[in-house]
């Protein structure tokens, strides 16, 4: 059964990700009914098999709306957690002695485990431990190979395998756990498009990661450690996407300097090309709340007016009471933030400078003469998805419909800001790119008779890295005609 479903009403893209309240295939399909662009399969969470299922879901929706689909699937990476307790939890009480060590012994209110023996070589006397995402805070007092001793700074309850942030050293993790290998090579097999990589510290890491992937998927580095900020620039040229992770970024520095974070790491991907994912807290309220804050409204709309890429549910989709709503109000606040007369002008405060390259001459001109001529969309024919980057790059003022005979370029583009990805044919010459581009606008309904679109590709036919024509049509209406749709 086939279920049309018009082009979204705006340009940033919702990510949502899946989780136990989100995965049944009817639930999965309702979000992307709802606005939800992509899906988020956290690894973190759950076992490899009862991903398979979410996976086919994600992917029988390509069958049901006729839209490639996009899957993102993140991998935990070196998160270091305490062990468990006797109990399950115990309640560490501000100012009282709490000690990490390396025995196996179930903890309790004096002593845990601490599983990564990396940080007993690491740590230093007057070092912070962060647990559980900052709320409780231990301030080291000694230390040796085995045993960390601490005083509690700020107390709470602290349960099994809570989260671990040692923000003041830096620990000698690999990029990689065998965790996440395992992961990698599965979400690979499984097809998956956009592999991201949790806790990036150096632009080796994506290298490694690069190299398992062999090009099987798109490589995208979540940012939030400080040492990735110390080396952005490097690191966002490694990989394929970027995601603000404004969680752990907030843990590991003071979260009053995440906002100026969020603009300059968006600014530096939005400069390189990169897509770039706005994450966490967003509607953070709708976990339980059927209506947001007015705080977290705002929160979305600034990511949107910073010219993010996408913008990003986690537990508000995963695990949440509302998850349809969360998307629902995410997909509102871009249309009204993108309704807004401002809107255009508020994200090219951040001047991007064209390569001199053909390609990048060709996406500049296309916004341009989209804005001039009143053009209803961009419509570029691209495989490697190339092309599509740097006309997003350029956040035109239309709908961007990458066509693709690549699948995988398709359901890739799935992320990219105001891209509308269609799986088709290639073309083999001028009239049929023409004749294909009118026809898709209209079949679309990216455009009506009268409108004017661009068309940009790549002659000779069928070579990467050729963009080198730009056209403006103007659509008749009749393009259809013996055509069966
Ligand atoms: P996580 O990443 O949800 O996997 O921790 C996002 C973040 O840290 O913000
Ligand atoms: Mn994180």
């Amino acid at each position: 059964m086939t279920k049309a479903i018009s082009p979204r009403a705006r340009k940033v893209r919702i990510l949502a990700t899946l989780g136990p309240a989100s995965s049944s295939p009817e639930m999965i399909a309702k979000l992307y009914e709802a606005g939800a662009d992509a899906f988020r399969i956290n690894m973190s969470h759950g076992d490899q098999k009862s991903k398979i299922a979410v996976i086919e879901a994600i992917r029988a929706l390509e069958k049901k709306y006729r839209r490639p689909s996009t899957i993102l699937a993140d991998l935990q990476g070196p998160k270091l957690r305490v062990g468990k307790f006797a109990d399950g939890k115990v309640e560490l009480k501000t100012g009282s002695t709490f000690i990490l060590d390396r025995s196996k012994e179930p903890g309790d209110a004096t002593r845990v485990e601490l599983p990564h023996r990396e940080i007993f070589a690491a740590i230093e006397a007057g070092a912070r431990l962060l647990l559980d995402d900052g709320k409780l805070v231990l301030r080291v007092t000694s230390h040796d190979a085995d045993v960390i001793v601490t005083e509690v700074v700020v107390g709470g309850m602290l349960s099994n395998n809570k989260g671990l942030n040692v923000p003041d050293v830096v620990v000698p993790m690999a990029a990689l756990t065998a965790k996440d290998r395992s992961d990698l090579a599965f979400a690979c097999e499984q097809g998956v498009d956009w592999i991201a990589l949790s806790f990036v510290q150096r632009p080796e890491d994506l290298a490694e990661a690069r190299k398992l992937i062999e090009g099987r998927a798109a490589l995208l580095a979540k940012i939030e450690k400080p040492s990735a900020i110390d080396r952005l620039e490097e690191i966002v040229e490694m990989c394929d996407g970027v995601m603000v992770a404004r969680g752990d970024l907030g843990v590991e520095l003071p979260p009053e300097s995440v906002p100026p974070l969020q603009k300059r790491i968006i600014e530096v991907s939005r400069r390189l090309g990169r897509p770039v994912v706005v994450a966490t807290q967003m509607l953070e309220s709708m976990i339980t709340s059927p209506s947001p804050t007015r705080a977290e409204v705002s929160d979305v709309a600034t990511a949107i007016y910073d010219g993010a890429d996408a913008i990003m549910l986690s537990a508000e989709s995963a695990a949440g009471a509302w998850p349809t709503e969360s998307v629902a109000m995410m997909d509102a606040i871009g249309v009204a933030v993108e309704r807004d007369p401002s809107h255009g002008d508020r994200i090219h405060f951040t001047v991007i400078r064209s390569d001199p390259t053909t390609a990048d001459a060709i996406a500049e001109a296309a916004k341009t003469i989209a804005t001039t001529v009143s053009a209803a969309a961009i419509i570029c024919f691209t495989l490697s998805g190339s092309t599509a980057r740097r006309v997003a790059r350029e956040r035109p003022g239309v709908p961007v419909m990458v066509l693709t005979p690549k699948p995988e370029t398709a359901r890739r583009s799935g992320l990219l800001w105001g891209a509308y990805p269609i799986h088709t044919k290639d073309v083999a010459s001028f009239e049929e790119m023409v004749a294909k581009s009118k026809r898709m606008a209209l079949r679309h309904g990216l455009a009506a008779a009268g409108d004017r679109v661009i068309i940009i590709g790549g002659v000779p036919f069928g070579t990467p890295g050729s963009t080198n024509v730009l056209h403006v049509v103007r659509i008749v209406g009749d393009e259809l005609k013996g055509y069966a749709s």
